[in-house]
């Protein structure tokens, strides 16, 4: 109990460097997640790996996006522009939602997959439906894209500029959960993230789970990266 205890007292004090006002909703999203996981029962070793592998992170951006139902998207089944992915890395998730990709997708080893539909495109997308293989079980920043203007996603998509689309704000509170994380279990436990899109190819590649997460664990400077992103993403719409 008294770790339980040290482990909030350094949730409070750790030093982020994501937007204050998404930060203290992060150390209060992953407090709370402390405090129900202790009501359950559950042991220090069991908090602190749900916090590491980022369940943690991920249910307080999923209790964000509950709450959320935003009008006028173009969003719709069959229109993926947005699984075309810029760059190679395709974003960031955490260790969970690795697994749970990778579970939806080993089935499909070498058949055919979204890069034969555009060759920038995520492989979890099947491309005959355009439709998400991992969908149940889609990582974060997917579920918090959306877009007013498909046309302008389109435009995106072929490296032209467009407006419109962006990531719904629970998107900021998860990231700022995952620096948190890695903050507060600093010398305890790793926190990693991932890139979806190497995560994606190697699951259709064959290779194994720990092979997968391997080829695909990010360095520890592109959460750091991400949180800059996003705090321009912030502060440009407030
Ligand atoms: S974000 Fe854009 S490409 Fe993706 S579903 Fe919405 S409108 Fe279509
Ligand atoms: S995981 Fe699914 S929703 Fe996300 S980019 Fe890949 S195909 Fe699109």
């Amino acid at each position: 109990m008294k770790k339980n205890v040290s482990l909030v007292e350094k949730i409070n004090k750790s030093k982020i460097n994501s937007v204050d006002e998404v930060g203290q909703r992060a150390k209060r999203g992953i407090s709370a997640f402390i405090k129900s996981m202790l009501a359950d029962g559950k042991s220090q070793e069991a908090i602190i790996s749900s916090i590491a592998d980022g369940t943690a992170a991920r249910g307080i951006g999923h209790i964000g996006l509950s709450v959320y139902n935003p009008s006028g998207t173009a969003c719709k089944t069959g229109c993926a522009f947005c699984c075309i992915l810029s760059g190679e890395d395709g974003g960031t998730i955490t260790e969970v939602e690795a697994k749970q990709v990778f579970s939806a997708l080993h089935k499909f080893q070498n058949e055919p997959d979204g890069r034969d539909w555009n060759p920038k495109a995520c492989a979890a997308l099947d491309p005959s439906t355009l439709t998400c293989r991992s969908y149940e079980t889609r990582p974060m920043i997917c579920r918090s894209y959306i877009s007013t203007d498909a046309s302008a996603c389109e435009k995106v998509a072929q490296g032209e500029s467009g407006s419109g689309m962006g990531t719904l704000e629970p998107y900021h509170t998860y990231l700022a959960s995952l620096e948190v994380s890695r903050s507060s279990l600093k010398g305890v436990k790793r926190v990693s993230t991932y890139s979806l899109a190497k995560l994606a190819a190697n699951a259709v590649g064959g290779v194994s789970l720990d092979e997968a997460l391997k080829r695909s664990r990010h360095n520890s400077v592109e959460l750091n990266k991400e949180i800059k992103r996003s705090n321009k993403d912030i502060s440009r719409v407030s």
